[in-house]
């Protein structure tokens, strides 16, 4: 395919689909980002509070192996910091025994955090593109293919595209977008199932005025399997100037109010650290189960990570003009941001290749 300047839509403006239009500028090629959302990044989101502290319901972690997200992190200019443990958790193993202090081994392998929060990867890759190339609000609902071009469908408006990519979750593509002609039954029945990443995940972050936990020998760390929160982790940033804990909550508190998630975790910490713990600034939360462009409920459960890196998802489909991206698309760490970065580096490669660039 030689196409002068052909028209290349991403549906998606989250790591994969952000990634891949940075790429494919670098070759000239000016993509254009559909988003749902109002808002970029996707399952990256760092959410500021009036009192500036940064607390992430999305991605928070990288290892020293995510080498693909390290590399783009470098480009950017961005930098990272070890997430703090510290040398006491509280671990609480059984609802009839009291929770414990113990002492936490060294850890060979710490997880790190990106400086300015993980949205600042996302605002860095958004600045390298032209205002007019990402287009938030828009819901993609169907992408039809004619000859050799294709019109994609929003709730708004149309787009017409030589290549298109989606970058949505394999299911809940599968679930929210109709694609005409249909796409392979076998792939179908995969993205069936699929699992999206984190997807059924319920974040809670609190921030306070001042990091009371880290007196008396704790740290912040909680391993809890009575819960409802079972872990939870210091998120104050890298400057020490604003402070915050962060956990999961059990997935099953979807089914309650945001007033009943507060009180129960609430009422956890303060087990632990006694008054202090209700006097926090802000209660941060996402139920992501509750977020349409992120989940979409199963027929059936689905394991963590099923499916997710499968091989028959990077082939071009439709005439070799359409392809699915994504974290749950990547050969190497899928599901994750690493993921995300190397499915964007790969269909960048699979694009180059079509329009013999
Ligand atoms: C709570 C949580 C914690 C996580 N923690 C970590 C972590 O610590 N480390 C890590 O490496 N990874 C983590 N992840 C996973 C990480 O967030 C993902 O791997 C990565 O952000 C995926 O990027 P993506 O662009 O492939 O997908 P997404 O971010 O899901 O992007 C898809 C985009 O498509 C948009 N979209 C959906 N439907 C439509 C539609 N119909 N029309 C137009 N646009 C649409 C969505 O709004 C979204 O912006 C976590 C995820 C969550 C939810």
């Amino acid at each position: 395919m030689k196409t002068a300047s052909p028209e290349i839509i991403i549906i998606g403006a989250g790591l994969t689909g952000l990634t891949l239009a940075y790429l494919l500028r670098q070759n000239g090629l000016n993509a254009t980002v559909l988003e749902a959302r109002k808002r970029v990044g996707g399952r990256i989101h760092t959410r500021q509070t009036a009192g500036g502290t940064k607390v992430e319901m999305g991605a928070t972690w990288l290892g020293s192996k995510h080498q693909q997200l390290r590399q783009l992190l470098a480009e950017l200019g961005l930098g990272t910091f070890a997430q703090f443990l510290g040398t006491h958790a509280i671990y609480e193993p059984i609802s009839t025994s009291p929770p414990q202090l113990v002492t936490l081994p060294a850890n060979d392998e710490p997880s790190y955090r990106i400086q300015g929060g993980t949205s600042a990867l996302i605002e860095a890759l958004a600045a390298t593109l032209d205002d007019a190339q990402i287009v938030t609000g828009q819901v993609v609902e169907s992408i039809w293919q004619e000859t050799n071009s294709f019109l994609i469908v929003t709730q708004n408006g149309q787009y017409p595209a030589d290549l298109v990519v989606s970058t949505l979750p394999p299911f809940l593509l599968k679930q929210t977008i109709a694609v005409s002609p249909t796409l392979p039954v076998e792939l179908l029945e995969l993205a069936d199932k699929t699992h999206t990443w984190m997807g059924e995940s319920i974040k809670v972050g609190l921030t306070y005025a001042r990091p009371f936990w880290r007196e008396s020998h704790t740290s912040g760390t909680i391993f809890s399997s009575v819960g409802p929160v079972g872990e939870m982790y210091d998120h104050s940033d890298d400057e020490n100037a604003h402070f915050a804990l962060k956990g999961f909550l059990n997935g099953a508190y979807a089914a309650t109010t945001r007033e009943q998630r507060m009180a129960v975790v609430t009422a956890q910490l303060q087990k632990y650290y006694g008054a202090a713990a209700l006097d926090y600034l802000t209660y941060e939360e996402t139920v992501w189960s509750d977020e349409p462009f992120t989940y979409f409920p199963y027929r059936s459960q689905l394991l963590p990570h099923q499916n997710n890196g499968q091989a028959s998802y990077r082939e071009p489909l439709l005439n070799g003009q359409f392809f699915l991206a994504g974290a749950e698309t990547a050969p190497g760490h899928p599901g994750y941001m690493d993921g995300a970065v190397e499915s964007a580096r790969i269909t960048h490669q699979l694009i180059l290749q079509r329009l013999d660039h």
